[in-house]
């Protein structure tokens, strides 16, 4: 069951520009932007123009949208963290999600562990 209550989020301020991010990309299904709160050196989100509030709220209807998110962060990781990169996507509360728009941290820079905490 969902913890959080539906509806829009701060990600969708930052999506029509009344919050100001860091936006590194943007197309017409997407937007990517750097988190707040880097992780290691390169950390930026890859989210949905749409709101989806989780992974677990997609279908096979979404397919499409779900690879272009991926097709991007590859692109945009290749590019900034040329030595690799990790994709994490938080689901729920036990997943640590702690905002309910769909959204891949890309994270690099850095050697990462493995597992993780
Ligand atoms: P989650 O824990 O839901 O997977 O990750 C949410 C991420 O969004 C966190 O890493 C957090 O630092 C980032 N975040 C939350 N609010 C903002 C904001 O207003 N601007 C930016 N750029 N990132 C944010």
């Amino acid at each position: 069951a969902q913890t959080q209550t539906p509806g829009p989020t701060i990600f969708d301020k930052i999506i029509s520009k009344e919050i100001k991010a860091d936006i590194i990309y943007e197309d017409e299904l997407c937007l990517a932007f750097n988190d707040i709160a880097p992780q290691a050196p390169v950390h930026f989100l890859v989210i949905p123009k749409r709101c989806i509030p989780r992974l677990q709220d997609t279908s096979s209807h979404d397919k499409e949208l779900l690879g272009h998110l991926m097709l991007v962060a590859r692109s945009l990781g290749a590019a900034r963290a040329p030595g690799g990169w990790r994709l994490v996507v938080n689901n729920g509360r036990d997943g640590a999600q702690s905002v309910y728009h769909l959204h891949v941290h890309v994270l690099g820079g850095r050697q990462m562990g493995w597992p993780p905490g």
